[in-house]
């Protein structure tokens, strides 16, 4: 089966006897027992829920692994991968993280005994050299958000591997789409649900997806004992706007690589940071390790001043801090959705620079109000 047939073409209610074509919302917190000392299939919504199983096995399918997990947020998928370590263990992450994964990373985790280094993770031999016996886990993100640095997932698999480190790979930008991080070598794929799954900002979620049998054990258990998962009716949301995934993306695919063409050309602005244009240092491992260069782009606007006009006055670009909903948006990461990256990596993100989010509206409108504000 290929993707856009997987997303519409799935069993959307096992079991149920009436055969709804759709995946009802089964919201109820308990499921009575037949026999006082043998639970059912399913027994209490927290430890599993039919709605949300649907939407597990959709993830898992979607991402080539075996068992999908969807959380009540990114964040809480986040929080759930550094909770496989224990006390003593360290994390080696890129440097080019979203805010609230450096959040997590240095003001949190560090409670627990964990420790995180920062590398720059393009640079395969200082990744190596930071992975000590110590390391547990590399942590990345491709590509990089908001920089739109491309890693390269298959090599960097290779070298933590070697070390005996597991690997999540934080592919938000790309959703299951563009690119599997699991087929690349990764233990861990992981979303944002919120972003691109969902498609519509109306709910928050995360999601992960593993082929690794014992992994998968070691999830399910954190998520069960900690209650970070989904809500039916989130879930049922977010299985409405997965099955048009592929639709959504083609179109904001081809409206970013036109903006990111005009913006290039257009002499208001400095740089343009886009995987699809082939000026990007990152272009051929981009077309290697992904389908496609995605519906998000950076680009400087010479002066934080400007950048604040351009976002606040351009017609029909929100300004949010999210991104990969049907409404394009617009932001400024150093102002927004990375403020709370440490200081010593702010200074990687320019204070001029704002991010485009494609959406589904027509390009010509979007090109228009974009010529009006530079
Ligand atoms: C938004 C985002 C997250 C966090 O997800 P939430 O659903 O907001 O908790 C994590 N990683 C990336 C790359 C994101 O864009």
């Amino acid at each position: 089966m290929k993707f856009a047939t997987r997303l519409v073409h799935f069993n959307a209610a096992p079991g149920d006897p009436l055969h709804p074509s759709n995946t009802p919302i089964y919201q109820t917190a308990t499921f009575a027992q037949e026999e006082a000392d043998a639970f059912g299939k399913f027994d209490y919504s927290r430890s599993g829920n039919p709605t949300r199983k649907v939407l597990e096995d959709q993830v898992a399918a979607l991402e080539q692994g075996t068992r999908g997990f969807a959380f009540s947020s990114g964040m809480a998928a986040i929080a759930t991968v550094t909770h496989l370590l224990s006390a003593g263990d360290e994390i080696v992450a890129d440097y080019d993280l979203y805010g609230g994964a450096s959040r997590l990373f240095g003001k949190v985790i560090g409670r627990a005994g964990l420790t995180v280094s920062f590398v720059d993770a393009q640079d395969l031999a200082a990744l190596e050299a930071a992975i000590t016996p110590k390391i547990k886990l590399v942590y990345i993100e491709s590509p990089t958000n908001p920089l739109l640095r491309i890693l390269d997932i298959a090599a960097i698999s290779q070298i933590a591997h070697r070390h005996n480190a597991l690997v999540c790979v934080d592919s938000s930008v790309m959703s299951p789409y563009l690119q599997n991080p699991l087929v690349l070598g990764a233990d861990i794929a992981l979303h944002s649900g919120t972003k691109f799954l969902c498609g519509h900002s109306d709910v928050t979620a995360g999601v992960i997806a593993v082929q690794d049998e014992k992994l998968a054990q070691d999830i399910y258990f954190l998520q069960n004992a900690e209650g970070t998962a989904l809500a039916p009716f989130d879930s049922y949301l977010l299985l409405r706007g997965l099955k048009t995934l592929k639709l959504r993306m083609d179109a904001q695919q081809a409206s970013a690589l036109k903006v990111a063409q005009f913006l290039a050309a257009h002499p208001r602005v400095s740089e343009v940071n886009y995987p699809g244009l082939p000026t990007h240092p990152g272009y051929e491992l981009q077309k290697k390790q992904a389908t496609g260069p995605g519906t998000l782009l950076t680009f400087r606007a010479g002066s934080r001043e400007a950048a604040k006009r351009i976002a606040e006055q351009t017609e029909y670009l929100k300004i949010a801090v999210s991104f990969g909903s049907v409404n394009s948006t617009i932001s400024i990461p150093a102002a927004m959705s990375h403020a709370s990256v440490p200081a010593e990596h702010a200074r990687q993100i320019p204070d001029d620079l704002l991010r485009l989010s494609l959406g589904i509206e027509d390009v010509d409108d979007l090109l228009a109000a974009l010529n009006a504000s530079l």
